[in-house]
């Protein structure tokens, strides 16, 4: 189970395995309050060319395992939400990607908003694709998934 955090991805990059993650005060699953640390799990983000070490919890009592993330991400994608929005505004507006990342990866978002919209908010959502990017965030899905 992933649990978002409030976190500066960039102090997790710099102190590694000694940054101090808040500790999540119970169990999602169960209640239980004594969660044991359950090590770390190297994950990788945009902008940092090393992995991250992201802290594990793991319940005694039900043995769910719980992953900390830097919120602001969605699950699975590296490049931060922002960043991704921001991407999609620039190919609306000025009808081409952001340089500083990989047009391949930008294209991929794209082409996968257009299908979760009309895949979630129905083939007539005439709302254009920004608002059709922040509602399907509001109905907790991914929009710029390809897995659907
Ligand atoms: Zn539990």
């Amino acid at each position: 189970m992933i649990i978002n955090v409030k976190a500066d991805i960039k102090q997790i990059f710099k102190q590694g395995k000694k940054f101090k993650w808040q500790r999540p005060v119970k169990c999602k699953h169960c209640g239980e309050s004594r969660l044991w640390g359950h090590g770390f799990v190297l994950s990788f983000f945009d902008g940092f060319g090393q992995g991250l070490y992201l802290k594990r919890y793991r319940c005694p009592y039900c043995h769910t395992v719980f992953k900390l993330k830097p919120s602001g991400f969605f699950y699975r994608f590296q490049a931060d939400i922002k960043t991704i929005f921001t991407s999609i505004l620039s190919r609306i507006y000025k009808s081409r990607y952001l340089p500083q990342l990989s047009w391949s990866r930008q294209h991929f978002w794209f082409t996968a908003l257009k299908r979760n919209i009309t895949a979630y908010l129905s083939n007539t959502w005439n709302r254009g694709l920004a608002k059709g990017f922040i509602e399907l965030v509001r109905i907790n899905k991914i929009p710029v998934t390809g897995s659907i």
